[in-house]
C-alpha cells in the first residue's frame, strides 16, 4: 500500500463567503512555494486541496498557515471492489473498535454515504471478529471520500497551523529584537495572513556580529513560513548616543522607543505597510506599562499591532519552542535596549515630559532623517535559497 496524495483541509477559510476561492487559490500558491511543488500538480477544490504525497511535503505543510488539518491518502478508482480490497489490507489488529465515515461527493455512485457506512462496517466486522463499532471517539476512523474520478481512503489526521494564508492581509513593519518575544509576535501576525517586513535597530560596536547573526537566523527561519522577507538593519548608534545625553536619564528608553516609532512610521509609509507590529507584552517591563505604551505609540503614524499583548511569558516561550525559534532567541548577544537601559526607568512617563526632553535634544530630528537616508542596510530573504549567515 502506498500513499498517493495529501488531502488538505482549511477550516477558517469557509467563513470567507464570496471571496473564498481567492483565499483558496492563495493558499494553493503558498503550498506550492513552501512545499516546492509545481502548481500544475496541485488539485484545488472548493473545500479541499490535494498535493502529491511525499515525506518532505508532509513535513513542509507544518510551515503553511491557513490549513486546519491534513491527511496522507490512498487514491483508487471509485468502485466498490477496489474500496473493499484496500480496506481489507488495513491492519486492525492493534485496535478494539472502529468507525467508517463515508462522504459521497459524486452522487452517481450506487450507494449513499449511509449505505456505504453500513456496507463497509459489516465488511470490516466480518473480517475482524475482535472489533466493535464505536461512533464516538473510535480507536480508528476510516474515512472514504467518493469523487467522480477517484476515491480517497485515509485514517490519519494531522493538525495544521490554522490561521489564514500569508499574503491575504496587508503588510506591517515588524520591530524585531533578538529576544524571545518579537519573533513569536511576527509569526502571530503571519498567522493572520499578514506579510511582515522586519526592522531591527542595532548599535555597533556595542552590538556585535552575534547580534546580527541572530537576527538573520530568526528572519531566515520565519521566511520558511512567509516565503519572502525583507530585513532592515538600522544603525542606531549615533541617535542612541545622542538620546543618552538627555537631562532626565529615567526617560532614556521611552525617548528611544518614541524615536523607533517615528522611524518605523517613515519606513512603513514609504513601503506601503498598513501598520507597525511588535512583541510588546502588557506590564512585562517598565517600557510596557500602559502609561509607557501610551507615550511611545503616540509617535506612530500607523496602527500598532501587539499580538502578544496579554499572553503570559510561559505561553510565549511555548510558542517560541513550537516554532523552533527558542534555541536561536536564547543565543547570548548584546541587545541595543539592554545596553541603554537606565537603572530606574520611568514606569509612568508622560507625553508632556517626553516632548519637553525632545525639544532639548534639538538635533534629534535631523539625526533621524539623516539615518533614515543613510544608515539602513536592506537584506532580502527567499524561501529555499541559502543566505550568507556569518
Ligand atoms: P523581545 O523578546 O522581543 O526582545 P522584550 O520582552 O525584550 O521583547 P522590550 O525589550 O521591552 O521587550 O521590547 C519590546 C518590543 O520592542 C520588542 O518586542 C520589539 O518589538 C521592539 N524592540 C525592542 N528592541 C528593539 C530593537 N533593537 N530593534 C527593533 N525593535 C525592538
Ligand atoms: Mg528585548
Amino acid at each position: 500500500m502506498k500513499y498517493e496524495k495529501i488531502l488538505i483541509r482549511f477550516g477558517e477559510l469557509s467563513l470567507k463567503g464570496n471571496n473564498k476561492m481567492t483565499f483558496v487559490r492563495k493558499l494553493a500558491s503558498n503550498i506550492s512555494k513552501i512545499c516546492n511543488v509545481d502548481l500544475k500538480h496541485i488539485d484545488i477544490m472548493i473545500d479541499r486541496i490535494f498535493i502529491p504525497y511525499s515525506i518532505e511535503n508532509l513535513n513542509n505543510l507544518n510551515y503553511v498557515f491557513g490549513i486546519s488539518s491534513y491527511s496522507p491518502v490512498f487514491q483508487l478508482n471509485s468502485n466498490l471492489d477496489e474500496i473493499e480490497k484496500l480496506i481489507q489490507k488495513i491492519d486492525f489488529a492493534p485496535h478494539k473498535n472502529f468507525k467508517i465515515n463515508s462522504r459521497r461527493k459524486w452522487k452517481d455512485f450506487p450507494l449513499s454515504s449511509l449505505d456505504l457506512n453500513i456496507h463497509l462496517g459489516n465488511f470490516v466486522l466480518k473480517n475482524n471478529k475482535h472489533l466493535t463499532v464505536k461512533v464516538k471517539d473510535p480507536d480508528i476512523e476510516v474515512n472514504i471520500e467518493i469523487h467522480k474520478n477517484f476515491s480517497y481512503i485515509f485514517w490519519e489526521k494531522i493538525k495544521g497551523l490554522g490561521g489564514l494564508p500569508v499574503g491575504v492581509s496587508g503588510k506591517t513593519i515588524h520591530l524585531l529584537s533578538g529576544g524571545i518575544d518579537s519573533p513569536v509576535a511576527a509569526l502571530e501576525m503571519i498567522k493572520r495572513g499578514v506579510q511582515v517586513d522586519f526592522l531591527a535597530f542595532i548599535s555597533p560596536p556595542h552590538t556585535d556580529e552575534t547580534t546580527i547573526k541572530k537576527l538573520k537566523l530568526i528572519v531566515d527561519l520565519i521566511t520558511k513560513y512567509q516565503i519572502k522577507s525583507t530585513l532592515y538593519l538600522f544603525n542606531y548608534t549615533e541617535i542612541m548616543n545622542y538620546i543618552g545625553l538627555t537631562s532626565n536619564q529615567k526617560y532614556k528608553i521611552v525617548l528611544m522607543r518614541r524615536s523607533f516609532y517615528r522611524i518605523a512610521s517613515s519606513i512603513a509609509l514609504k513601503t506601503h505597510c498598513l501598520g507597525i507590529s511588535n512583541g510588546e507584552n502588557l506590564a512585562q517591563v517598565a517600557s510596557q506599562t500602559m502609561e509607557a505604551i501610551h507615550v511611545i505609540h503616540n509617535q506612530s503614524l500607523l496602527p500598532v499591532y501587539q499580538p502578544l499583548l496579554t499572553l503570559d511569558k510561559i505561553e510565549i516561550i511555548s510558542k517560541s519552542e513550537k516554532f523552533n525559534l527558542f534555541p536561536i532567541s536564547t543565543i547570548k548577544a548584546c541587545e541595543t535596549c539592554e545596553l541603554f537601559a537606565p537603572n530606574h526607568p520611568a514606569t509612568k512617563p508622560s507625553i508632556d515630559v517626553a516632548q519637553a526632553l525632545e525639544e532639548e535634544l534639538d538635533l534629534l530630528q535631523g539625526l533621524e532623517e539623516k539615518a533614515i537616508n543613510n544608515n539602513i542596510e536592506r537584506l532580502f530573504f527567499k524561501i529555499n535559497s541559502k543566505i550568507d549567515i556569518k
